[in-house]
């Protein structure tokens, strides 16, 4: 059996009946990375010794008869913007190249709790800037549906693993699409949760107020088990919220009846590819013969959401990053000439990070920079709220929101690399979602001419995950996209 094909929830239950075991699906999956994945390049580490010591941990809780939790035994990689204790986490860049964190993210201690094995970090834009993972110091990713072209960014590792069958599932991060933009060109299901539902402690911060860790999964069913376990609060992140987490396995409905869906018209303007607009039509068409009742509606402040991200984002991430001088963490020169601090902490940081963090630590260090915070930052937040207030009133009329992902399939590794402009705007239809924090998810809903995934936003109401995937399932009962897979053997 190709065990290395199947979701988490066949797996389990195979497991659960003791007809595989997790040693043989964990090597059926290295098997395949050892072949593929040199022409695909979506992890930057593998654990391997850890992983199978992990499995075999979970073999014996197996064999000893215990009931075991949804997800022991099964292997899934991680995004390398996530801490992993004893495992190096690059974020993508030169400047982390050799860190090893002495602690584990909360996601990852509730993945140990339950035996989970964790295969590996996934290749990622560099401290997640970026929208097609070429801004990794480790190498392009490419995407296996075809690997001339990008797989998504910044989690493009994740996303293409995923699709390749190099792990069961995923974790990615998601500041202005991260996780759905990838999922929608791989093919794959990406989830961003509410931003407050799952612990960012220990996730590597890029824009903090924007920041949340999502899901990459082969199906719907497998993103609701997945978000039951790495949801919650955590005392550790103080902007995660106490709100009790309903088992979302519940919501797997497969049921568009008395389900209201609102369409935004702004986003169907131009620039929008023909193949992507057909395909979300045909979505809400779906929609409309199973029952729901469809309405078109306005979010005016649309088209002011990337200028607004490309000033918040920046200006956090400038922030952030100002840690990594060579003293605490990570890379610090060797250039034997330098005589003062401030010299060493230039040269570092010169040599350390990749052209797009400077770029962005230099808009956002003058957004912040005295005399034009308020020109800059105070007038983006301020534009934050109305964009967040046009959902608030959406959300009155109806339940869920219908969307592309982005606006275009996956393009050629090489084409937008040197128009960081026309890079930022394949974002246009994520960003706005973690400007107003809300969840949103990516599920496959069609294909270009030349056989690129294409994929359907569904967005909800704060801490309404369980809309989003009930509306999710209901679509995947009905279609066909999720179960095409990449030629890439
Ligand atoms: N592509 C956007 C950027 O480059 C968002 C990235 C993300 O969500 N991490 O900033």
């Amino acid at each position: 059996m190709e065990l290395y094909k199947l979701t988490a929830h066949e797996l389990h239950k195979l497991l659960s009946e003791k007809k595989i075991s997790s040693l043989e699906i964990t090597e059926s999956i290295y098997g395949r990375i050892e072949k593929l994945d040199k022409n695909i390049n979506s992890y930057i580490t593998l654990a391997k010794e850890s992983a199978l010591q992990q499995a075999r941990k979970a073999d014996k809780k197996i064999s000893a008869g215990g009931k075991i939790g949804p997800l022991s035994g099964i292997p899934v990689s991680i995004k390398d913007v996530i801490s992993t204790k004893n495992i190096k986490t690059t974020c993508g860049s030169r400047m982390l190249e050799n860190y090893i964190p002495i602690f584990d993210a909360t996601v990852i201690e509730k993945f140990k709790r339950e035996n989970t094995v964790i295969l590996g970090k996934t290749n990622m834009d560099e401290f997640a800037m970026g929208s097609s993972t070429e801004n990794s110091a480790y190498g392009a990713c490419r995407n296996p549906w075809d690997t001339s072209t990008i797989p998504g960014g910044s989690s493009g590792g994740s996303a293409a693993c995923v699709a390749a069958d190099l792990a069961i599932m995923s974790l990615g991060s998601d500041t202005g699409g991260s996780v759905r933009q990838p999922a929608s060109m791989c093919g794959v299901v990406g989830l961003k949760p509410t931003y407050g539902r799952v612990s960012r402690y220990g996730l590597l911060a890029f824009a903090s107020s924007l920041d949340q860790i999502g899901t990459f999964t082969k199906d719907v069913e497998d993103t609701a088990i997945l978000l039951n376990i790495i949801a919650g609060h955590d005392p550790l992140d103080s902007t995660s919220v106490a709100k009790e987490v309903p088992d979302y396995t519940k919501s797997l409905k497969n049921d568009a009846k008395k389900l209201k869906i609102g369409v935004p018209k702004e986003y169907f303007a131009e620039g929008i590819h023909q193949e992507v607009k057909k395909s979300i039509q045909n979505a809400v068409e779906t929609f409309k013969k199973l029952g729901a009742e469809i309405m078109e509606i306005s979010l005016p402040h649309t088209e002011y959401a990337v200028a607004t991200f490309y000033i918040i984002a920046p200006a956090e991430a400038s922030s952030n990053l100002a840690r990594y001088v060579g003293v605490n963490f990570g890379h610090r020169t060797r250039d034997k000439g330098i005589g003062n601090i401030v010299d060493m902490y230039e040269k570092t940081r010169d040599e350390g990070f990749g052209n797009e963090v400077k770029r962005r630590i230099m808009l956002g260090t003058y957004a912040l920079s005295s005399g034009y915070y308020e020109a800059y930052y105070l007038k983006a937040s301020k534009v934050r709220t109305l964009i967040k207030k046009d959902f608030d009133e959406a959300f009155h009329k109806c339940d869920v929101i219908l969307t592309p992902v982005s606006p275009t399939p996956a393009f050629k590794i090489g084409e937008k690399i040197s128009d960081p402009l026309q890079m930022y705007l394949s974002d246009i239809f994520t960003i706005p979602i973690n400007l107003a924090g809300l969840p949103a998810i990516s599920i496959p809903c069609g294909f270009s001419n030349k056989g690129l995934p294409i994929g359907l936003q569904i967005i909800g109401k704060p801490f309404d995950e369980e809309k989003i995937l009930q509306t999710a399932y209901t679509f995947e009962q009905n279609t066909e996209f999720h179960k095409k897979k990449p030629k890439i053997d």
